[in-house]
């Protein structure tokens, strides 16, 4: 896929979440929780975020801009430009140089039966064959985002509801997404059959007018003080109005396949998803982690942030003391640093810092939840060397990740993938560490509940680990090159 923004802002060594989606109805300051759940989601989304409000006279508002959350929306002028009792947001991870307002979701648009925004996670695999079609069409397109083609979808379909207009462009669609809508009369919220992102429904206390909201992950249910309700099902669309909520699921049944690297990696681990709660299950996959490839070792650090709560169940599983050997300095900024290369090559330096003392004459494991291009990896076990340590073991929380996600995370191409180009013994020597060893796949299930991975039947989107593309990658399998210079996988 596309190659990652500036590392100084994403670790370049990590896959990135592409986007976070919320929305809310029926509550005074609804654009101010929008604002308040966009931040709780910043983390899987920091290069723009949106607003689309609806007041009670039946007009849109929108903002939208670069940046951060607090950046666009902290301004008390900007909120009073977002009345109404109903709101939807988006925080955007974009993976190209050109971070284009015109990307920046809520998308809206005008069509007979009134306006409609729309803000999306995830990725469509047959945007590019859907949007060459609606272009010959006549359709003109003004973003570059995968989501306008909803938007054409909606307004060609020959349905009159906006239900039924919704449902035929999402039949039309391959892919995965989570998305939030608003028209005029209600709130919309729709998971992909498979439901590979995750989307989740709560409620506002009756103080607040006891109102619905949609949103990617629980921590945003959790600091806008709305209770947790259930999951979107996969395949569902709920329709939330003033007279309640009602939910259709117009794809037939098909098992689901949640992305399994929400719970290694992506979603904050204070939420809960599909069920779960992500902190326990971390610590899970540390134990498991510990139980597969325990070494002898002095002390079990991790590489913060993520890489701390499955550290903590591997030093709990070991019985090794868990140290913060590695300190992450949280202040990295755009601002005052000149993105040079010689600046770039210093960026595991800006971030992450030895702890010399913890370190120092010690036989170290090392816990980390990915190695993708293995840049980083490297960087830190050279400074935990120079630190001091006698031995560096270092443990990974997810397999060897081997082949990119086309699904809405931002992965290098395979090539790239240092698990793709060498064996675990050849990606130590290079990393520079005494063992390197990863879960295995059925060990990552077994943290999850599972017997182990049921070849038939897996019960999650591994894909990134196994190369098995439950959804079709339509787009990439025919006339690749061509489509992918017309059509960049979209960063959503
Ligand atoms: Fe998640 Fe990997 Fe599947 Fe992408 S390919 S959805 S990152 S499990």
């Amino acid at each position: 896929m596309m190659p990652n923004a500036d590392p100084l802002l994403h670790d370049d060594d990590k896959p990135h979440e592409e986007c976070g989606v919320f929305g809310v109805w029926n509550t005074t300051d609804a654009s101010a929780l929008t604002a308040l759940g966009l931040h709780a989601l910043q983390h899987r989304g920091q290069e723009a975020a949106g607003i689309v409000s609806l007041d009670e006279k039946g007009i849109f508002h929108a903002h939208k801009g670069l940046g951060l959350v607090g950046e666009n929306f902290g301004d008390a002028k900007v909120m009073a430009g977002l009345p109404g009792r109903a709101s939807i947001g988006h925080n955007r991870y974009a993976t190209t140089g050109e971070t284009a307002l015109r990307n920046v979701q809520p998308l809206y648009a005008d069509f007979e039966f009134g306006g409609f925004a729309v803000a999306h996670n995830g990725n469509l695999t047959n945007a590019f064959v859907l949007k060459r079609a609606l272009v010959r069409r006549g359709c003109l397109f003004q973003s570059t985002t995968d989501s306008e083609v909803f938007v054409h979808l909606i307004a060609i379909s020959l349905y009159t509801t906006v239900l039924d207009r919704l449902i035929d462009a999402l039949k039309q669609v391959q892919g995965a997404y989570s998305l939030v809508a608003l028209h005029n009369g209600a709130l919309i919220g729709a998971r992909d059959p498979l439901g590979v992102r995750p989307l989740v429904l709560g409620r506002l206390p009756a103080k607040m007018g006891g109102g619905y909201v949609l949103a990617s992950e629980t921590c945003a249910l959790d600091i806008v003080g709305a209770d947790f309700q259930r999951d979107i099902e996969p395949g569902e669309i709920v329709v939330i109005d003033d007279t309640g909520l009602h939910s259709t699921k117009p794809f037939g049944k098909v098992a689901s396949r949640f992305c399994i690297f929400e719970y290694i990696y992506f979603a904050r681990p204070d939420s809960v998803t599909e069920g779960t709660p992500v902190y326990a299950t971390r610590k899970s996959i540390g134990a498991e982690l510990a139980r597969e490839s325990h070494v002898e070792a002095d002390v079990v650090v991790p590489v913060p942030d993520s890489g701390v709560p499955a550290a903590m169940g591997y030093a709990s599983e070991a019985g090794i003391p868990f140290e913060l050997g590695i300190i992450r300095n949280h202040y990295v900024g755009r601002t005052f640093i000149e993105p040079t290369d010689q600046i770039r090559n210093l960026g595991v330096k800006l971030k992450h810092s030895a702890n010399r003392p913890i370190l120092a004459g010690k036989r170290v494991i090392l816990v980390d939840d990915s190695i993708v291009r293995g840049t980083t990896s490297r960087k830190i076990v050279e400074m935990v060397r120079q630190a001091g340590a006698t031995e560096v073991h270092m443990r990974i929380s997810s397999p060897p990740t081997t082949h990119s996600c086309y699904y809405g995370i931002d992965t290098p191409e395979r090539s790239q993938l240092m698990a793709a180009q060498h064996d675990v013994a050849e990606m130590a020597r290079i990393i520079g560490v005494d063992s390197l060893a990863f879960i295995s796949l059925d060990g990552l299930y077994r943290a999850l509940g599972k017997e182990g991975r049921d070849p038939k039947k897996p019960a999650y989107c591994d894909a990134c680990f196994t190369g098995e593309y439950a959804i079709p990658l339509t787009d990439w399998q025919a006339n690749e090159e061509k489509q992918l210079s017309l059509l960049q996988p979209a960063a959503q």
